[in-house]
């Protein structure tokens, strides 16, 4: 079945040029679109009418986190957090711990569904279940694809469950990364200690991958190196070889000086930015000055909107970084560049939102920037197709039952959440 978009008005997510025009979705992994003159469908083609609607480029998250999924509502910690370390001590690791194959499996397909129904076709995510390692990669990329998002997965490895765990992580990567496309995953330079450091690097080698880490989001992974490695964190990483590989996604890059700066610029690597999360947890704000261009934006597992993502890091950046629309714009699109040069499959150009984008002013080329910053909103995406598949159809997600998935997702954030609570801490 081939999907027709019929008098639709095509945005160029690279040019900005508006082409009115239908548009025939090849599908498949490789599938492109095609401008028709001269429509004729047959009856087994999926058909649908964009007149009055604008149609453009999915849209991608770099760096999202499964696993926070069911953490909406839990209410507060045991202990309250009095610093970024205790965030993550009494919340997420604690949440974490929680996981097993279920949740884990909730999560995923709570995460897909939303990441669609916003108009997200591709995630980057990074996962942690220290207590269900084993085939936690499997699980996520079989909800991702019961939903239709396509992925680029890792496991978080980290010694700070010990280093049993983290040999379980290190296990569970080279399992995933044998028969997917994939990255190696791991924590922060703070709970990683040289030996997991130098066996993820010498996994990515082998499965020429790359790494996906969490770097100095607060002040106090940058101290923790200082006082333990005597060297900054991007020194460290720089000398263990995380920054030879394009694949390489840095998150956060807050507390960085000069130095480390121009260790990333003069790489491949890329840095994601998530503004929200770094609000939210009062850790410090992004500043792009020092860095290359390779810099693309994420949600942190805050939500799955890259369009709100998108409009906190220009907000944001008004006070704390140069970011102007042009940068925005391209801070938002430069995922499709990190996969596409990197070779990633399942997010080519059959991969298409529908806007149902009611403007009170005149909307073309010239404005555009203007209008994806203050009027285009993810209330917008009516339709979305994923690698040539309608996933969303007049905003119902159209492979899986919602109403079904969202009572599962219920019942094990309640057990989740009461897992939650008999955790002890020293
Ligand atoms: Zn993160």
């Amino acid at each position: 079945m081939t999907v027709y978009l019929k008098n639709a008005t095509f945005i160029d997510w690279q040019t900005l040029e508006f082409k009115s025009s239908t548009i025939k979705v090849n599908p498949g992994s490789t599938g492109n679109i095609e401008f028709i003159d001269d429509f004729s469908a047959k009856s087994d083609d999926d058909v649908i009418d964009c007149k009055g609607k604008y149609v453009t480029k999915s849209f991608g998250c770099g760096h999202h986190h499964v696993y926070s999924a069911l953490s909406r509502g839990m209410g507060a910690p045991q202990k309250q957090p009095r610093n970024f370390y205790e965030i993550l001590k009494y919340v997420w690791w604690t949440l974490d711990k929680c996981l097993d194959k279920e949740s884990i499996e909730a999560s995923a397909l709570a995460t897909a569904i939303a990441s669609a129904k916003n108009g997200v076709t591709f995630v980057i995510d990074h996962h942690a279940s220290p207590f269900a390692v084993d085939s936690s990669l499997e699980i996520i990329a079989k909800a991702f694809e019961k939903v239709g998002v396509s992925h680029l997965l890792c496991y978080e490895i980290s010694d700070r469950d010990g280093y049993d765990i983290a040999e379980k992580g290190l296990s569970e990567t080279e399992k995933y990364l044998k028969n997917n496309q994939g990255l190696v995953g791991l924590h922060a330079s703070f709970t990683i200690s040289d030996n997991t450091l130098e066996s993820a690097v010498k996994l990515s080698e082998k499965y020429k991958s790359g790494i996906h880490i969490h770097v100095a989001e607060d002040k106090y992974d940058e101290e923790y190196c200082l006082k333990n490695y005597n060297q900054r964190v991007i020194e460290r990483l720089n000398d263990a070889g995380v920054l030879n590989f394009s694949k390489t996604i840095l998150g956060h890059c807050l507390h960085l000086d000069e130095k480390e700066k121009g260790l990333i610029k003069n790489s491949n690597a890329w840095v994601v930015q998530n503004s929200e999360s770094n609000l939210n947890n009062n850790v410090g704000y992004f500043n792009s000055r020092g860095l290359n261009n390779n810099i693309m934006l994420g949600t942190d597992g805050m939500h799955s909107d890259m369009l709100r993502s998108a409009k906190a890091a220009f907000y944001v950046g008004q006070g704390f970084d140069a970011i102007d629309y042009p940068g925005f714009y391209k801070r938002f699109r430069n995922v499709h560049h990190y996969l596409s040069s990197n070779n990633f499959s399942g997010d080519g150009e059959n991969n298409l939102v529908v806007l149902d984008y009611d403007t009170p002013t005149e909307f073309n080329s010239s404005n555009f920037l203007g209008h994806f910053l203050f009027g285009i909103e993810s209330k917008h995406v009516q339709h979305v197709i994923s690698q040539g598949k309608v996933i969303v159809k007049d905003r119902n997600v159209t492979m899986v039952n919602e109403a079904e998935i969202l009572e599962f997702t219920k019942e094990q954030g309640k057990k989740l959440w009461g897992k939650m609570k008999e955790i002890t801490y020293e």
